[in-house]
Formats: C-alpha cells, structure tokens, sequence
C-alpha cells in the first residue's frame, strides 16, 4: 500500500538518534535547547518551547494565554480534533468558523460577521486559532486585524505548515499571532517520532508555557538549599526527550528539500490529472504551501461514482487514500456537547467529497504515475 503520507528517515538521522543513546542524557540534556533554536533560525520567532506533542504545545498556548472554564475559543471545523480539544483542556468552550471553499481555510468574512454578532450578544472569543489547512496558511494579516479589532489572542495551528511561507515571512514567525505551534508526528513535514514546538516572540508567554511543560516546577529558585526545586503552579510533564530532539534537529535540515519535492509531487499531480472530474484547492499567490496533504474533490462527471467507492476502489489497488477532515463539531464528544447548534455547510460540503491522494517526500515517480493511472481508470 502506498501510504498517504509517511516520514523520510535517511541515515544520518539514524546516526544522530543513536549518538544520543550513547550520551549522557536521554531527555533534559543538551539536544532539546539546540532544536528549539534549530527551529527558531528557520522561523525567524523568538523563543520556542520543545514538548512532547503538537497537542501539547497547543495546550500549554491556550494555558499561557490564560483560556479558562467559561472563555470561548473559536477554530476551524476543517482540522485535526486536537485543535478544538486544547480548549476543552482549559474548560473552555469551542466553536468553529465555516471554512473559505477555496483555500479550505478560516473563512475571514464568515469570522467577521460571526464577531460582529458575539460583540452584539456580548460572547466574543478570548482565543482565535486559525488552522494553516494542507499546509497553506490563513489570512492571517485579516485574522490579526480582527483580532486587535475585537481583542482576542490568536494561536497559529501550524502542524502542517512548517516551511511554508506568507507575505515573505516564515509561518512560525509570529508576525500575526501570539504563539504559533507546530507538530513533528510521522506524517508532518518533519518528525521527531511524537513531539512539537510552540513559538512565540513573547517572553513571558514562553517562560510561562516552560513553566508548565515540566510540572510547573522552577529548577533554580532564587536562595534556600541547593537540592530544593519549587513547584509554584499545577503543571504538566510534556517534556521533549533529547533522542527525539536529536532526530528532529538532523530532520530539520531536510526541510527545505522535503518542501521542495513536496511542491514538485503536487505540481506533477496538478498537471497528470488537470483533465479529471477533480477540484483542487486555490493558491494565493502572496503565500507558499509546505503541501501537507493532497486533497482532491470529486466534481460532476464521475460517472455516479461516489467518493466512498472511489475510496474503495483506490485502496484495493493498493493506493493508501485518506480523507481529511471530518467536520470536529460532528464528532460525538462535540455533538454531545454542543447538540446540532453547530453547522458549517462549506466544511461538511467540502468533507463530502474530499479525497486525500498520497503525498510525502519519499514518494517514489513509479508510485506516483500509479495513483495518476488508478485514477484515471476509475474516472475516465
Ligand atoms: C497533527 C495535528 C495536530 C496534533 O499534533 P500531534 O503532534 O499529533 O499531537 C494538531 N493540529 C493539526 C491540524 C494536526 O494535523
């Protein structure tokens, strides 16, 4: 099977894993501080906090920014349930912006005109985050407009999109939001195993998301016994290990071409299947795709076939297919929650008819030219 998307580990990765199990440290040592300023001069950001999940560095975002039981978070329906779920963490409660059918981002009006009623119901957002869908980031010069305008913080969920690029500044470099956070699962742009980053150029949202990334214990507190460590807060144990850090900082500098061949696979599929019944996403031209993920919708002319059996049909031969996303608000946990009240028609139209192709940087041409031709038996 031909995965949708899977991690490229080459040998020097391999090198710098074991060269930490040689070491001293497994985890607090010296790796963890060298890839969050790896990260750092790749995202142009100021300070960067290590952890041990994309989940959990979008937890500790909202806890910076103080989200409590009672505040409001708003994000995109189009995305993984961890976006939505770090506010449930806080006790906050979560509603979703209807995507731009275009881009499959954020919509900016729709956002606009949602705030414009909370403002007049009194029940605006504390937290915004925006989701930078496939790898594209958002309109995130509108968004922070909005934010200023209506006074809420904003976290960037760039779990797809590092390496990506928007009006000439890195996505990470926090230009437009408080915190931008980024995950290295397998299937992301690059991977330490499990891990993430959240960065921001806030000091004091760093130090405080630090804090509460190792149990909100401060190692060095001024004066007393040498031995003693003060746990000032309830905090977590989301530590980063350094075997992971040493893989991400040797992944790292496979970014630029992990990106680069991902443009090239999309810009091949863009033109291998230009003459199919499928829609693809907009670009905007002020910004650059890290391209995640390759989704196609199907449109009129499948000849009845539906996306289930064009799903089917692809992972029986051999083509490892996958759909993102399901609407967040239609999972239980959300429905019951939140009952019906919930609905973004473009999100679930979108959903519909999504199909994600395989795309990662170890994507072979022989693999590739085998998903064009599957789905050109099937659709032409
Ligand atoms: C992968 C992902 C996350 C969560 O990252 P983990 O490292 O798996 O915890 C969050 N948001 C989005 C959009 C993702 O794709």
């Amino acid at each position: 099977m031909i995965p949708y998307g899977r991690q490229k580990i080459s040998s020097e990765d391999i090198t710098a894993v074991t060269g930490t199990l040689y070491s001293d440290f497994l985890t607090q040592g010296p790796a963890v501080p060298e890839f969050e300023s790896a990260i750092l001069s790749c995202t142009k950001a100021a300070y960067g906090v290590a952890v041990n999940s994309g989940t959990s560095a979008l937890h500790l975002a909202c806890l910076a920014l103080g989200v409590d039981t009672g505040d409001r978070v708003w994000t995109s329906p189009n995305t993984y349930v961890a976006s939505a779920n770090c506010a449930r963490y806080c006790g906050a409660e979560v509603d979703f912006i209807d995507i731009d059918p275009e881009t499959r981002n954020m919509s900016v009006p729709v956002l606009k005109s949602r705030l414009e009623a909370a403002e007049a119901d009194g029940n605006l957002p504390a937290v915004v985050i925006p989701v930078h869908f496939a790898g594209q980031p958002c309109d995130m010069n509108e968004i922070a407009g909005l934010g200023e305008r209506y006074g809420f913080r904003i976290i960037e969920d760039a779990a797809h999109a590092l390496g990506a690029t928007y009006l000439d500044s890195p996505v990470g470099a926090c230009v437009y939001s408080d915190i931008t956070v980024f995950s290295f699962h397998p299937v992301k742009m690059i991977t330490t195993g499990e891990g993430g980053m959240a960065v921001t150029n806030d000091v004091t949202l760093a130090d405080r998301m630090r804090l509460l990334r190792s149990h909100g214990i401060n190692r060095n507190p001024a004066g007393g016994d040498p031995w003693r460590y003060t746990m000032t807060e309830l905090g977590f144990n989301y530590r980063m290990t350094d075997i992971q850090a040493a893989l991400g900082l040797s992944q790292l500098r496979h970014l630029d071409d992990f990106v680069k061949t991902r443009n090239k696979l999309a810009a091949y599929y863009d033109s291998a299947l230009g003459d199919l019944p499928l829609s693809r996403p907009v670009l905007k031209p002020d910004r650059t795709c890290a391209w995640h993920l390759y989704v196609v919708n199907l449109v009129d002319g499948t000849h009845g076939l539906s996306r289930r059996q064009l799903y089917d049909a692809m992972i029986e031969a051999g083509v490892g297919v996958n759909v993102h996303y399901y609407p967040v608000y239609k999972q239980p946990y959300y429905r019951h929650r939140y009952g019906d009240t919930i609905k973004c028609m473009e999100a679930e139209h979108y959903y519909e008819s999504a199909l994600t192709l395989p795309l990662h940087p170890g994507l072979s041409r022989e693999d590739q030219d085998h998903v064009v031709t599957v789905l050109h038996r099937l659709l032409n």
